[in-house]
């Protein structure tokens, strides 16, 4: 399983021809496919293509996205038509970039209270809506989406190419941990469930191997019997499940003989997190940034560069806290453009996660925008005492350095006071215990109370997530 080349990536070798696309049988002559299939098959070209234009190009493609975008809402958003006024911007005269940053920010609490006035009085002719999407809403109230046809058929083609990307095997047998939705209760058996193909949109383009599926709110115990019985190539899940996994499946001395990537998903996966994932599962672990409400951001660069952004579907900037733009490598907040989101428009979302931006060129060649690292959610942070934002990567590996701890998480009730709840392991005493809290004296920098509590297992969120840290301090 080696890196891609560049080089060669640039003949597209991973799309089978047109002509030997899944779901032809029954079409003898002529050889005319389901029209979805046509659809995937078409936008996965283009992205393949797109990929390798220089980063110019594809930046003024993405300005005329804007503008169309715009041009939109003001006809059919109230709320954007009276920013737009107020801002002094119109979609005819936006030239660049700096022009549409006057837009100010859109908040989840924007949306949550002006959906009415957000949501269009009709969507462009042609494009249908299909699923209401929601946030899982752990920590605050959910945020609602409206998607649509083509929504719909650019997540198939961003997840095609994030497989290409990834240089699957696709007649492999892949493993798939995340939340279903309630209706799906074979996910929820002990045995799991065994689909024949990778399923939708990867089965409409390859022949794929079979997969098993699995509910991630099902016992740990029981996921990891479905690995170690399924021996599967690719194992798709969210890091702390991995992370919770790959413990147990060191404590027994087991391994997964014929894994050869793990795919990550749903959740900001830490360095410490990814090199123990790897070290664990003895497997590269590949990792995807997404968003309930615009779908897929970013995946790795397939020569090992940082993250290179799905440009096509979502305009990302990274910004301080006044909203200018970072300088490359500096870490800032995420700011999300939906370009084709016209369902629920969102122009300068800000998803409360933060990045590192990198503007020099990518030496794979991609002219995509380029992020080096996500390095964590600001619904996941702790506040200090002096209000400022504690990013929890360095408390996270301290708290693990404690040592035999399975799993945990921490919540700050007050600015001045953190409860640690631990799954413990053999071992776990005193000792530990206090490692934990001078931990947090170091990172907080003036004392912390800390109180540990050890639990036999933390529940995960109704939407599947686990939060390994909640700050409930004002
Ligand atoms: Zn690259």
């Amino acid at each position: 399983m080696g890196v891609n080349d560049g080089a060669q990536d640039r003949k597209w070798r991973a799309l089978p021809p047109a002509t030997e696309l899944r779901g032809l049988s029954g079409y003898a002559f002529p050889a005319v496919p389901n029209p979805e299939i046509v659809t995937t098959y078409l936008l996965v070209n283009q992205l393949l293509g797109n990929e390798w234009r220089p980063r110019g190009e594809v930046a003024s493609q993405q300005l005329v996205q804007l503008r169309m975008l715009l041009r939109f809402v003001e006809q059919q958003c109230p709320f954007y038509a009276d920013r737009m006024r107020s801002c002094g911007l119109n979609a005819a005269s936006l030239k660049s970039l700096d022009d549409f940053r006057r837009m100010p920010l859109l908040t989840r609490k924007d949306l949550q209270d002006s959906a009415d006035l957000i949501r269009p009085r009709s969507l462009p002719s042609g494009t249908r809506k299909t699923k209401e999407l929601s946030t899982s809403g752990s920590t605050s109230s959910p945020v609602r989406v409206q998607s649509t046809s083509v929504t719909a058929a650019l997540w198939f083609a961003c997840c095609v190419r994030d497989f290409i990307w990834a240089n699957v095997d696709p007649q492999a047998t892949l493993v798939s941990l995340r939340h279903f939705s309630d209706s799906f209760t074979a996910a929820r058996t002990p045995e799991g469930s065994k689909i024949s193909t990778w399923g939708p949109p990867m089965s409409q383009i390859f022949a794929t191997g079979s997969s098993f599926v699995m509910d991630v709110g099902m016992d740990p115990d029981t996921q990891l019997a479905l690995l170690l019985r399924t021996d599967p190539e690719y194992v798709l899940s969210y890091p702390s499940n991995l992370d919770l996994l790959g413990t147990m499946l060191a404590e027994r001395g087991a391994r997964l003989s014929r894994l050869k990537q793990i795919h990550t998903i749903g959740e900001v996966l830490p360095d410490p997190v990814r090199r123990k994932i790897q070290d664990v599962f003895q497997a590269r672990v590949w990792d995807l940034y997404s968003s309930v409400e615009v779908g897929y951001i970013a995946s790795q660069c397939p020569s090992g560069h940082g993250y290179h952004v799905y440009d096509e579907n979502v305009l990302v900037e990274v910004v301080d806290d006044d909203g200018r733009p970072c300088p490359s490598g500096e870490s800032g907040r995420v700011v999300l453009t939906g370009l084709v989101h016209y369902g629920t428009p969102l122009i300068r979302y800000d998803v409360g996660d933060y990045a590192v931006a990198l503007d020099e060129p990518c030496p794979c060649g991609r002219g995509l925008s380029r992020l080096s690292h996500i390095i964590g959610r600001q619904r996941g942070q702790l506040v200090r005492p002096d209000g400022g934002i504690m990013f929890s990567s360095r408390l996270s590996v301290a708290i693990r350095d404690a040592g035999a701890i399975r799993q945990f998480q921490v919540i700050q009730h007050e600015r001045d006071r953190v409860e640690v709840i631990v799954v413990p392991m053999d071992g776990f005493g005193a000792g530990q215990e206090k490692r934990i809290a001078e931990a947090f004296q170091r990172e907080f920098g003036c004392p912390v109370k800390v109180s540990v509590t050890r639990v036999q297992r933390i529940e995960r969120t109704p939407g599947g997530k686990y939060l390994d840290f909640v700050c409930k301090a004002k």
